[in-house]
């Protein structure tokens, strides 16, 4: 298992698994980092209290929930009140000591200083449809201006878009849905291994001698344009930037941007470690 993976637990809605089957899957995987993709409506405190009941202590699981914006935001994209009950949720989740994240798509009506009220990080992918060359540029100086460069999620290192046509990660679904919602069609059941799914889909040749090639491998192969990741301007544009701003190579940056991405993960808690934060806060 290469360092750095964990493994992703995504589908139409996780929670919709019941506490109990939830504790029980993630007994059964071993796997160092879980990372729970969900949006965030039923994590409540019953919910985790019968969670965290059967869960093994040694298990490090962090919780990635998706929120487009603030309230007037999330709401028209993802319906009427949903973001007072994530935000509550995602309180409850940060005070029991669990890492959190939020995860939106960038919408043209998102104002980005709203992420400094959030009481935690935020990271945002872009639309489906991309955004053109001159709003990628535009978006990247905003960024690297304002010190949110890693407001964009793929400058992690460690997503399965990175992988590119190799994408074989495993993701497991709630029943019933897709294990990734960007392929729709692949799935199968609860359990998808879409190895060499995507090994002949097409890639520009300019990622050939392109030289962040070997981090970004021409993204997320369901969602590319002309054979390039979407946001292939926004990634260049971020990585040129930091390495000019820490006068370091591009490849410096990229192996710094691996270091950065370990220690994300190893400072995601055990189980044993939430349960004594939890005992000590009570
Ligand atoms: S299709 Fe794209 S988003 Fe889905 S698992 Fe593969 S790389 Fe990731
Ligand atoms: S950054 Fe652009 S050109 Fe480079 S590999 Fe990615 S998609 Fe291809």
């Amino acid at each position: 298992m290469p360092k750095g993976s964990y493994l992703e637990l995504i589908g139409g809605e996780v929670g919709l698994l019941s506490p109990l089957k939830l504790a029980n899957l993630i007994n059964l995987v071993e796997y160092p980092f879980f990372i729970i993709q969900t949006n965030g409506t039923l994590f409540s405190s019953d919910y985790l209290d019968v969670f965290e009941a059967f869960i093994s202590h040694d298990k490090r699981i962090a919780f990635s929930v998706s929120i487009d914006g603030p309230e007037v935001i999330t709401d028209k994209y993802r319906g009427k009140g949903v973001y007072k009950r994530v935000l509550k949720n995602s309180l409850e989740l940060l005070n029991r000591g669990y890492c959190i994240q939020g995860y939106g798509v960038l919408y043209e009506d998102l104002d980005l200083s709203w992420v400094d009220s959030l009481p935690f990080k935020w990271r945002f992918q872009l639309p489906k449809d991309g955004l053109s060359i001159e709003r990628q540029k535009e978006l990247a100086k905003q960024l690297l201006a304002t010190g949110k460069e890693f407001l964009y999620n793929e400058l992690m290192p460690n997503l399965c878009v990175h992988s590119g046509n190799k994408c074989s990660s495993v993701l497991i679904a709630d029943e019933g849905f897709s294990p990734c919602d960007r392929t729709p069609d692949i799935w199968v059941d609860s359990v998808r291994l879409c190895e060499n799914y995507f090994k002949d889909y097409l890639t520009n040749s300019d990622c050939v001698s392109c030289e962040i090639h070997s981090f970004c491998n021409s993204g997320c192969p369901a969602w590319r344009q002309n054979g390039k990741a979407l946001g292939c301007t926004l990634l260049k544009e971020l990585i040129t930037g930091l390495s000019n701003r820490y006068k370091v190579s591009i490849q410096k940056m990229l192996k710094y941007l691996w270091r950065l991405a370990l220690r994300e993960l190893y400072h995601i808690p055990t189980m044993g470690e939430i349960r004594k934060w939890k005992s000590c806060h009570k």
